[in-house]
């Protein structure tokens, strides 16, 4: 079987292709050549029917994951199949399996089965929970058992993977050498891979056998996200030679994959201050050839845990207008404890908006609907605001619970109302459209 990739690049034009061409109102031949480019991804595995389709990377609409996933303290598939169901309703792109505890062939399967959007995970985590149910000490991993686990996995219809193959030995003699790291090691998978790495004295087997972990994505068309394990934890550790040696890596591995046919994502970068996201970004795209890139946050301040939904919306909604092709959402428990379905939903509508903040930003060009979005709420044409908004029932919701004595206004000003004023005064001087100068003095609506 042949990937989307080396599909691309004989010029042939799937059924994956054309969808993600019309759903995104692009021409098929330009995402032909950003995927042969290894600029688009496309993770469906051709083992799993009824899958949506989803591009990701150059020129499209900035997509947003949800992770959910059992831990040891709260271990409940049927509360991860209702966060599955919450984060696609939602309107989630992809969705990540990352469970640490309980049957994880069963929390895979049950989560697979529930949902419609691609399903990524860390193959990781069950290496490393196997090795301790089975001797105890996680450092005892058997790399083959791994190698062997990627491919089981995928064959229950996963289709990406974060895979942890910058974390070598060269990234962890840079860490230790920096002599200061004040946010720790943030990722799960990275951290017991260096553990096992410090135990064994040996090298990453995902780093030494990066040819044979691309050989079995291709199998299945996956998409390979080269997870990082050394990203800062806090933001004072953001760009510490650690991260970025495995940054470093991590993109001269997107180029190795792609040159062999196996599509690519680079994972990136943590805790960031605002200041530095657009190098962040730019760093990437520049070493990896403009390998997708997606981002866990960023994070930009380390003071809001409660409300951490928000914070790393902010820096999102940032990394999204500089580039960001795919963001991990973060939920309101993030640093805290295992999100609910109402923390899953706080956090997929937060980083929802701020993917579309970035690509207002990014796609000048496609802000028509937040010109009609203002139109309507000039013209106080509420019934034809919501249509237009992303999240209409919350709008509804609020302003039906206070609702104005004059049905076009709304209880904020009531008779002080600006704009039912203000149209009053210059609906035929201010009615027009500056994109089409002759028709300055159209009214459109008018409201007052
Ligand atoms: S009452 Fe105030 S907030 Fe409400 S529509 Fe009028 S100007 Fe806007």
């Amino acid at each position: 079987m042949e990937t989307q990739l080396e599909l691309a690049r004989q010029n042939r034009v799937t059924p994956l292709m054309q969808r993600v061409a019309e759903d995104e109102n692009m021409a098929v031949e330009q995402i032909v050549r950003q995927v042969a480019a290894g600029r688009i991804v496309i993770p469906n595995n051709p083992g799993r029917s009824g899958q949506k389709v989803v591009g990701i990377g150059t020129g499209l609409r900035t997509k947003v994951n949800a992770s959910i996933g059992t831990s040891s303290d709260i271990c409940d598939i049927a509360l991860e199949v209702e966060k599955t169901r919450v984060a696609e309703a939602e309107g989630a792109d992809t969705l990540m399996e990352l469970s640490a505890a309980g049957d994880l062939d069963a929390v895979r399967r049950a989560v697979i089965h529930s949902t419609s959007l691609p399903v990524g995970n860390v193959p990781l985590y069950q290496a490393f929970h196997d090795t301790i149910r089975k001797t105890g000490d996680p450092t005892r991993m058997d790399p083959e058992y791994l190698f062997d686990l990627i491919e089981k996995q995928l064959a229950d219809g996963l289709s990406f993977m974060a895979i942890h193959c910058g974390v070598n030995r060269y990234t962890i003699e840079r860490l230790r050498r920096q002599k200061f790291r004040y946010g720790g090691l943030a990722s799960k998978g990275g951290t017991f891979m260096v553990a096992w790495m410090e135990k064994t004295g040996r090298e990453n087997p995902l780093y030494e056998q990066f040819d044979r972990v691309c050989g079995i994505m291709k199998k299945y068309d996956a998409v390979l996200s080269l997870g990082n394990g050394i990203r800062a934890g806090a933001i004072h550790d953001s760009h510490d030679r650690a991260q970025v040696a495995e940054m470093v890596i991590n993109c001269e591995l997107a180029e190795i994959g792609r040159d062999a046919g196996c599509q690519m994502m680079v994972e990136g970068p943590g805790h960031v201050p605002m200041d530095e996201i657009q190098g962040n970004i730019m760093l990437e795209k520049r070493m990896s050839g403009n390998a997708p890139y997606y981002v866990l946050g960023p994070i930009p301040a380390d003071t809001g845990a409660g409300l951490d939904h928000i914070t790393a919306a902010v820096g999102a909604a940032s990394s999204a207008r500089y580039g960001a092709d795919l963001i991990c959402y973060i939920t309101p428990a993030e640093h805290l404890a295992l999100p609910n379905a109402e923390d899953v939903r706080q956090g997929v509508r937060a980083t929802r908006l701020a993917a579309r903040i970035g690509d207002i930003s990014k796609y000048p060009e496609r802000r028509e609907t937040e010109k009609m979005a203002a139109l309507a709420r000039r013209d106080m044409q509420w019934q034809d605001l919501e249509s237009l908004l992303m999240f209409p029932e919350e709008a509804r919701r609020i302003r039906d619970s206070r609702a104005p004595e004059k049905a076009e206004t709304c209880t904020m000003c009531g008779d002080f109302c600006a704009m039912k004023k203000g149209m009053a005064l210059f609906a035929q001087d201010i009615g027009g459209d500056k994109q089409a100068p002759g028709r300055s003095t159209a009214a459109q609506g008018g409201g007052a």
